[in-house]
Order: structure tokens, then sequence, then C-alpha cells
């Protein structure tokens, strides 16, 4: 069961695609608009849990006691 990555060029939409039985690439739509000229994406099986952003700084804000 194949899953693969698509992004539209049109409108950015990033989205994935199951491929069962037999599909067809002429099939293969954007959910967003329709566009057909979908590009593929690199297949990311596997990667569970990624931090994309590190950790923010400690900021020192002036916290007035009171
Ligand atoms: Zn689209």
């Amino acid at each position: 069961m194949p899953i693969f990555e698509y992004r539209c060029p049109r409108c950015g939409q990033v989205f994935e695609h199951w491929w069962r039985g037999r599909e067809r690439r002429e099939e293969l739509r954007c959910p967003q608009c329709g566009e057909q000229h979908v590009e593929k994406l690199v297949s990311a099986l596997g990667t569970r849990g990624s931090s994309a952003f590190g950790s923010a700084g400690s900021s020192c804000a002036p916290s007035g006691g009171g």
C-alpha cells in the first residue's frame, strides 16, 4: 500500500494519496482546487515525531511583582 505525498503548484496544497488497487494516475487530483498536474514529493515514511522547530529561547520579561 504505497502512500505518496503530492503538492499542488496551483494552490500549494500538500496532500497524501494512497494508491490502492488499480488506480490510474489521471485520477489523482488536488483535493483543494482539482488540479491534475501535481508534483510528487519524496515519501517520508518512517518519520514520526519529527521536531521541525528547536527549543525556543528563554525570554526575560520584566515581571512586576505585585
Ligand atoms: Zn490545488
